[in-house]
Parts: C-alpha cells; sequence; structure tokens
C-alpha cells in the first residue's frame, strides 16, 4: 500500500511552527517512502473556520516548500460523515444523549469532588424506550460513541512504543452536536480511512484521541493506519510557552528566516539526528527515522534558528537567490557579499557600499596623506587589492591594521565589512580613486 500522510489543519488561525513541524514530518516520512502527503482542511467548525486562514495554510505550505500530493475539505465531505454515523448507528456503536452543559459539568464536577475520574458515566444509556423517546420529542440529541470497554486498546505506537489504554478510563466521546454538526473524532477517521491513509503523524496531544479513535476504525470495519505521536515543541526556556503558539510563517518571514532554514532545524529538532544546515530536502527526508524521535519536548530556539539561517545563505548559489537580490547585483558581488549576510536583506546595504555614494570618513591628518597615496597607487595598478598593498607597503610605513584600516574606511565609508580583495573590483578603478580622494580632503 503507497504510504499515504496526511496534514490536518484546522483553520482557526495560521499555522504556529508546531503545526509546521508536523506538516513537515507528515511530508517528509511520505517523501521518504516515495508515497503520498496530503492537505486536509478540517473546517467542520464553521463558525470558527475562515476562508482567509485556509488560504494562509496554503500559502504558507508553498512558502516552506511543503507541496501536498492532494487536498480535502471536511465541510465537503459532510455525506461522508453521515453515511459513516448511519453504519456505527445500525451497529449500536453511538447513542443519543440529551445532557446539557450545566448537566454534564455538574456530574464532572460530583465525580472530581468524590476523587473520581470525570469520565461520562453513561446515564443515557440507562434510558428506558419511553424515556428516550419523550426526550426526543422535546429536542434534538447529541450523540456518543460507544466504547467498547471489553477489552484494553493497544497499539505500537511510531515515537512511544507500545501503548495501552483502559477504554473504560476513557469518556464515551460525543461526536455530532444535536444541530447535527461534527466533531473532530469521527469525521477523521471517516477521512483517514476514505483517502487511504497509512500513517498518522501527529501531537502527542492526541494520544488518547488515537485510543477512541482506534476503536472507531475497527467499529467502521477498516484496518487502522500505523499511529505516531510526537512530543510537544516547548520554548528555550524549556516550558510551553504562548509565544511559539503564536509564532507563524509571517513572523519567520519578517525576520529574513529562510523556508529552508525552518525546515532543517523542525526536521530534526527532537530528534537523535544532528541539526545541521543541510539545504538539500531529499537528503534531509532520506535521513527521516521516526526510531530517532525522542520522548522529551523538543526545545525551539530561534538562535539555533538564526545561526542556521545564515549557514544556508552563506551556502546558497548565486542562480538560487539572483532574483531577490537588489539589481545589477552579479554573481561576483554575491561571493564578495554573501560571507558578511546574516539575512538575505542585508545584501542590499553592502551592494549599496559598492555602487555608492558613500559618506567619506573623518580622517587623521596622516591618514589623509596615506589616502592619497593609495590614490596614486591605486591610478598605476588598477583595482587590484593586492597589487595596492604591496605598491603601498613600499612607499609608506605601514602595516597591519595601519595599512588596511584607512583604507576600508575611505573606501566603502565603514569601518568592516566584507573582503576588501573582493570588494574592491567590484567599486572599479575610478569610483575608488574618486573615493580615496574624496576622503583624503
Ligand atoms: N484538526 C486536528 C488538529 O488540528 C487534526 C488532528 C489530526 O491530525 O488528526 O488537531
Amino acid at each position: 500500500m503507497t504510504t499515504t500522510t496526511r496534514f490536518a489543519p484546522s483553520p482557526t488561525g495560521v499555522l504556529h511552527v508546531g503545526n509546521v513541524r508536523t506538516a513537515l514530518h507528515n511530508s517528509m516520512l511520505a517523501k521518504k517512502s516515495g508515497g503520498r502527503f496530503l492537505l486536509r482542511i478540517d473546517d467542520t467548525d464553521a463558525a470558527r473556520s475562515r476562508e482567509d486562514y485556509v488560504a494562509a495554510i496554503r500559502a504558507d505550505l508553498a512558502w516552506l516548500g511543503l507541496h501536498p500530493d492532494g487536498e480535502e475539505r471536511q465541510s465537503a465531505r459532510l455525506d461522508l460523515y453521515a453515511e459513516g454515523f448511519e453504519k456505527l448507528k445500525a451497529a449500536g456503536r453511538v447513542y443519543p444523549c440529551w445532557e446539557t452543559s450545566q448537566e454534564l459539568d455538574l456530574k464532572r464536577k460530583v465525580a472530581l469532588g468524590r476523587g473520581l475520574p470525570p469520565i461520562y458515566d453513561r446515564a443515557a444509556l440507562s434510558l428506558t424506550e419511553a424515556e428516550r423517546e419523550a426526550k426526543a420529542a422535546g429536542e434534538a440529541p447529541h450523540w456518543r460513541f460507544k466504547l467498547d470497554h471489553s477489552e484494553p486498546i493497544t497499539w505500537h505506537d511510531g515515537v512511544r512504543g507500545p501503548q495501552k489504554f483502559d477504554a473504560g478510563q476513557l469518556s464515551d466521546p460525543v461526536v455530532r452536536r444535536a444541530d447535527g454538526s461534527w466533531l473532530y473524532m469521527l469525521p477523521s477517521v471517516i477521512d483517514d480511512i476514505a483517502m487511504g491513509v497509512t500513517d498518522v503523524l501527529r501531537g502527542e496531544d492526541h494520544v488518547s484521541n488515537t485510543a477512541v479513535q482506534l476503536q472507531m476504525f475497527t467499529a467502521l470495519g477498516a484496518p487502522p493506519p500505523r499511529f505516531a505521536h510526537e512530543a510537544l515543541l516547548v520554548g528555550s526556556e524549556g516550558k510551553l510557552s504562548k509565544r511559539l503558539g503564536s509564532l507563524g510563517c509571517d513572523a519567520f518571514r519578517a525576520r529574513g528566516i529562510e523556508p529552508g532554514a525552518l525546515v532543517a532545524l523542525l526536521a530534526r529538532l527532537g530528534t537523535s539526528l544532528p541539526v545541521e544546515a543541510i539545504a538539500d530536502r531529499d537528503a534531509l527526508a532520506a535521513s527521516f527515522n521516526l526510531a530517532t524521535f525522542g520522548r522529551a519536548p523538543a526545545r525551539f530556539d530561534e538562535e539555533e534558528l538564526a545561526r542556521l539561517n545564515t549557514a544556508l545563505i552563506h551556502a546558497m548559489p548565486y542562480h538560487q537567490v539572483a532574483a531577490r537580490l537588489p539589481s545589477g547585483m552579479d554573481e561576483a558581488a554575491w561571493a564578495a557579499i554573501r560571507p558578511n549576510v546574516t539575512v538575505l536583506d542585508d545584501a542590499a546595504q553592502w551592494w549599496a557600499v559598492v555602487t555608492g555614494p558613500i559618506e567619506a570618513p573623518a580622517l587623521a591628518d596622516e591618514d589623509k596623506a596615506f589616502v592619497a597615496q593609495a590614490a596614486a597607487a591605486l591610478e598605476a595598478g588598477g583595482a587590484d587589492w593586492q597589487a595596492l598593498i604591496a605598491a603601498l607597503k613600499l612607499m609608506s610605513e605601514r602595516k597591519g591594521k595601519a595599512l588596511f584600516q584607512p583604507l576600508r574606511q575611505a573606501l566603502t565609508g565603514l569601518d568592516h565589512g566584507p573582503d576588501m580583495a573582493s570588494l574592491l573590483p567590484l567599486i572599479g578603478a575610478s569610483e575608488a580613486q574618486a573615493r580615496l580622494l574624496r576622503a583624503a580632503g
């Protein structure tokens, strides 16, 4: 069977870094096995789902370079859910309930007060036929899935290893509201069956959902997919942070983070594989292995992300960045400037130093005389830094910083920057000479 994974966001907000990680891992898992990676928009909650979020999710995935092999929307599949629901109803695996949320709240409080877990007491199952009819005449029920308590629920989790749940310790989940709308649990299972999903990889906040959903697969007569739950992401301070929950692709983009940096970090964060500035997506996918995932929360460190970003930019070939560079900036300029950028936007600032005009530095008198000498030497030797330095060494007593620094200041207006040997030819002999003369006063 073709490996099929899915990323199933609810369009009730933009993707945050945790969602991005789940999407990435699903895409890598599919890619590694030559399978399919699907996008499923979980938009059954009509009140909270928004079209602009759907568009933002698609745009973010495209920015990240995660291209789904197909897309489904739950709001377009309601008939399928009704069909599955009828099947469960016929099998006696869903049952109607009429408790109000206040009543349920009270039941929970009472249970907790007695030191018991707040599990739904199945009171609706003990209603007589007559009681049920009377209730049904008054109002529409909501529906719960009836868990099978006869044996423990077990599975081998791709990350967490053997898992075991006592179904009796779980509440029968509400699957359908009184207004006919669907809660997350059942549609997800019906879709996973219909879409041929072979591997469900998601956050560990879904572990107990898996226990319930495994019974739903069985009740619907379908073999369940493999399940794996990855440990959650925490901030660099080691806590589940609010900040992480709101950190989205827009924020990274605005900060000059390349999608490849986010991908390289998230691909291996929380695994035993080293986080490295790997730009090759196929190589990353080939190394993807659930067995390397740890069970401890993974720390997302923004400084590590910034470092990876810079390392990746430093390795980027010109053709890959050309369209995003200032116009006129050629391959030699990229090679000269690249080591001095931490985010790609920095290139513009260095390119402006090359093209000028620059602000002439205020030099000390002896330095002024020296750069005047340099202007003359440049006239003779052209825009060749080594030749210029060699000539100036002979002409002056200077060496080291005293030799280089006034030249750098006169030529760039700055105390630091890209290697002068690469920069000088870009500035060009006549412009360089003009700058030296201006600095000489
Ligand atoms: N829409 C669900 C969520 O965002 C999907 C969970 C799942 O992967 O099944 O949590």
